[in-house]
């Protein structure tokens, strides 16, 4: 008989991975930005494989890309209540409302 899965703990433990990878991203894009950008792909993967939304997570990375949001990488403008983020690697926009 097979083994039951605990998909519970799975997800717990998945949810740990990407928390520590997107850490490590914040902490090596100004070092090796490719490196950063690596870490996101992982995060973004084992998200998708268990089913993860990442929530506010995402505004740390470029969802066209992938590399992780950095000052001199991005532009941001805000006009009529609304945020929009450029990615000046891919040129991905990012727009949402301010409440
Ligand atoms: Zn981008």
């Amino acid at each position: 008989m097979a083994v039951k899965r605990d998909k519970a703990l799975e997800k717990r433990i998945a949810r740990e991975r990407i928390d520590y990878l997107l850490n490590l991203a914040d902490e090596v894009k100004f070092r090796d930005y490719e490196l950063a950008r690596r870490y996101v792909e992982l995060a973004v993967r084992i998200a998708k494989k268990y089913r993860i939304r990442l929530k506010k997570k995402k505004l740390r990375f470029c969802r066209g890309c992938l590399h992780p949001y950095r000052h001199d990488k991005m532009r941001v403008r805000v006009s009529k209540g609304v945020v929009r983020i450029t990615c000046l690697n891919c040129g991905h926009v990012r727009r949402f409302k301010l409440k």
